[in-house]
């Protein structure tokens, strides 16, 4: 009996160890022992276990200066599970494989025609697949679960689209079920603006950051949260609609059903046919950036009155949530301090504390297809590392 708890300790500790090192990516064994409560002499001990087993890799930074050697970082090999990520754009297909030191092995973007069937997107979709493990030499049985991410809402507890008519054709589930049978592992079908804020907060410029809220601002206008180093998806998956707070309450009706949604203000869609209807002739939104960096008075006003709504939008986000920080990501983004300007400013307004720091997402358009890879990589107890294979050997 003794020697059976005494194996079940030990086992639990090796857990205790692979689920810092998923969550946290790269760590010091003065760190692991910090953040598990563990000796150092018990992290020593693990450690070589799972190194033995070819489950970690321990490498030293370069030293930077100063005289002293940096610690040595260990992270998790790729022998302890690949994932893959899938991020479905209105436009495009982009698909990643990840291993748990979080390094993106290999990347594959395709575009998607306009108006393709439902069918030949979800065969792009396996075809990039296969083409993407293959260039990252994934073998089937290393692979512990995929992610999806897509630009539409999705419930919390059904993998199907909850407004269809935002990604025409599209059927997540089947999708996902022909992504999980081909490849025999559970998949996740994620909004992708709840995905950027992940890869945000996993892999961006603030990565770490305890709350940190993700915008991004492309056709339309999607909010993520990572909150206390979890992603908030609410009760029913659709936190964050961002883009359909009302900011007119007597403004025009929106594709949603709601009136005056701050989406017809500050959404690219919604700042090209206000543009239109001004009579002026704007091809689409990277038309629309570069315009407005020209110094073109109707494209500035435009962007002036959207950058003011989505500041006033983001301040009642503070407010309420008092994120660390803000990412601003998506196309619109490429508008700069035209539009992170007035949220700034706004922003300094609340009186509560320092004011909310904002910044522009250095991931750009890779932030859902990495924020996709981070939800494997992260969420352990739906996506199980190879690790468990490794037998306690005390
Ligand atoms: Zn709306």
């Amino acid at each position: 009996m003794k020697r059976t708890s005494s194996s079940a300790i030990r086992e639990s500790n090796r857990s205790s160890v692979v689920e810092m090192l998923r969550r946290h990516g790269a760590m010091t064994r003065a760190d692991l022992a910090a953040a598990t409560g563990l000796s150092r002499a018990t992290i020593s001990s693990l450690l070589t276990q799972l190194s033995t087993a070819g489950m970690i890799t321990e490498h030293r930074p370069p030293t930077e200066g100063g005289t002293g050697r940096p610690s040595a970082l260990v992270s998790l090999d790729r022998t302890a599970g690949l994932a893959i990520a899938v991020d479905i754009g209105v436009r495009h297909v982009a698909v990643a494989v990840g291993d748990l030191s979080r390094r993106v092995l290999a990347e594959r973007w395709v575009p998607l025609p306009h108006g393709h069937s439902a069918d030949a997107g979800i065969a792009t979709v396996l075809d990039c697949i296969d083409q993407t493990t293959a260039e990252a030499d994934a073998r089937r049985d290393q692979i512990m679960g995929a992610a999806i991410s897509i630009a539409a809402p999705v419930p919390r507890t059904e993998r199907r689209l909850a407004v269809p008519g935002v990604l025409p054709g599209w059927n997540s589930a089947a999708l996902a079920s022909a992504v999980g049978e081909r490849w025999d592992v559970p998949v996740a079908v994620e909004n992708d603006a709840n995905a950027g804020a992940l890869g945000e907060s996993t892999f961006g410029v603030l990565a770490g950051a305890p709350s940190l809220v993700y915008v991004k601002l492309a056709s339309r206008v999607g909010l993520g949260c990572v909150l206390e180093g979890s992603l908030y998806r609410g009760g029913g998956g659709f936190a964050g609609e961002l883009g359909h707070i009302t900011v007119d309450l007597d403004g025009e009706r929106c594709w949603c059903g709601l009136r005056g949604c701050l989406e017809l203000y500050a959404g690219g869609d919604g700042l090209l046919r206000r543009l239109d209807r001004a009579g002026a002739r704007v091809e689409d939104i990277a038309d629309l950036v570069r315009r407005a960096h020209d110094g073109d008075a109707a494209v500035l006003r435009a962007v002036a009155d959207g950058a003011r709504m989505l500041a006033v939008g983001l301040s009642s986000v503070a407010l309420l949530l008092n994120p660390s920080a803000i990412v601003i990501g998506g196309e619109l983004a490429e508008l700069g301090e035209l539009l992170l300007g007035p949220i700034r400013q706004q922003l300094a307004e609340i009186p509560f504390g320092p004011p909310t720091e904002v910044v522009r997402s250095t991931l750009g358009d890779r932030a859902s297809m990495v924020g996709a890879l981070a939800l494997v990589l992260t969420e352990s107890r739906r996506f199980g590392d190879r690790s468990g294979s490794v037998a306690p050997s005390a």
